[in-house]
């Protein structure tokens, strides 16, 4: 138990003792009250980004029921994307008195002063899937390896292209990343550029709009609507006589806002075919629209499995144990280097979303009709 909660644990205990002693005009001897140990009944306050992704809908529940089979009450808040409530909500979780935080940032450098609070509060902060910039108030982060989803997204293109097969194209390609307020929007950006940068240098990859940069094709707070104005834009500037191959799309809700734009302008009927669109998530949507031969690829990430990495960061933490960490190089957050525990992602396509996704027991098949 961390020391604020036995400090607590023993103030309260003490007191009951003396209000026992006090009724009962009994000494001391074998009448303490009996210590429960450990953190069972700790509370483990969530604050996920949005609802407004099936992915974080999932999170939150996974890790509320990890957090229960180990006998912590929960609090799960959820931020709409607005990074000032998001901040409230964790104020209010601190002045409640939870005993860890796990925290998917909105904006992951406007928590600074928060975590101050939890600091001081002496509360245990892990930073789930996103990191948390820029303070020195993160123990840990549970996260997938960010960088490689960028590279199964990117490598998807090339494969699907044939380009590692010797085509020579020129195939026309597209850019679009996640929101620039997310520290894995960059790497997933650089992921895919490692695999798609080298056949845009030598011309098989061709960027018609030119835009190249990352602070070029962001997409604020992931939003699909958004992306989809761009990719609308997009096809007016520079496709009205040429096609695209290929849309890079760092997450599915991205997708099917990259697709809408497509289908409006004749993509995905006749003989005008459907690009490469790459996604991240496996939300249901975009698995069907793959199943349909509208999106091509997505990237799964298990979140059952960060649940449980995420739950066992708190409870070791707070039974003063080290959680387990597999990296402890890769996230410096500007404060300190944060060692991290990186689950693997998977890219799922036609050939193989029912093997992993449904004999994985992710989904059933009856989820996916
Ligand atoms: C997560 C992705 C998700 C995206 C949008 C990122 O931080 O890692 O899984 O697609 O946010 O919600």
């Amino acid at each position: 138990m961390r020391n604020r909660r036995a400090a607590l644990a023993a103030i309260a205990s003490a007191a009951s003792l003396a209000l026992t002693l006090t009724a009962c005009g009994q000494n001391s001897e074998g009448g303490s009250e009996e210590d429960k140990g450990g953190a069972e009944g700790a509370t483990v306050g969530i604050a996920m980004p949005t609802k407004s992704s099936e992915r974080w809908i999932a999170d939150g529940a996974n890790v509320e029921k990890e957090l229960k089979s180990k006998g912590y009450e929960t609090k799960l808040v959820y931020g709409e994307d607005d990074p000032d409530q998001q901040v409230s909500q964790i104020e209010n979780m601190i002045t409640q008195g939870v005993d860890a935080l796990i925290i998917a940032a909105i904006d992951n450098k406007s928590l600074g002063n928060v975590l101050q609070q939890a600091k001081d509060a002496d509360i245990p902060v892990i930073s789930y899937d996103r990191l948390i910039l820029g303070t020195e108030n993160v123990d840990y982060y549970a996260s997938f390896d960010n960088e490689k989803v960028g590279e199964l997204q990117g490598s998807y293109i090339v494969d699907k292209l044939g380009l590692k097969a010797g085509k020579k194209g020129p195939f026309n390609i597209e850019l679009f990343a996640g929101s620039n307020d997310d520290n894995n929007t960059k790497y997933f950006f650089n992921g895919a550029m490692k695999a798609l940068k080298p056949y845009m240098d030598d011309g098989r990859l061709v960027v018609r709009s030119k835009q190249t940069d990352l602070n070029q094709v962001t997409t604020l707070r992931w939003d699909g609507g958004t992306a989809q104005k761009r990719m609308d834009d997009l096809l007016t500037s520079s496709y009205r006589s040429a096609r695209v191959d290929a849309v890079l799309s760092p997450y599915d809700g991205i997708s099917i806002g990259i697709l809408s734009a497509l289908k409006s302008d004749g993509y995905g009927s006749g003989d005008k075919s459907m690009p490469v669109v790459t996604g991240q998530d496996a939300e249901v949507a975009s698995v069907k629209s793959i199943i349909a031969g509208q999106q091509t690829q997505t990237v799964y990430k298990d979140l059952r499995e960060l649940a449980k990495v995420a739950s066992n960061m708190v409870d070791a933490v707070l039974n003063d144990k080290e959680p387990e960490v597999n990296d402890t190089k890769s996230y410096d957050n500007g404060a300190k280097v944060v060692p991290a525990y990186l689950l693997q992602p998977v890219s799922v396509d036609k050939s193989n979303y029912e093997k992993v996704l449904v004999e994985g027991g992710y989904y059933t098949a009856d989820d996916l009709k």
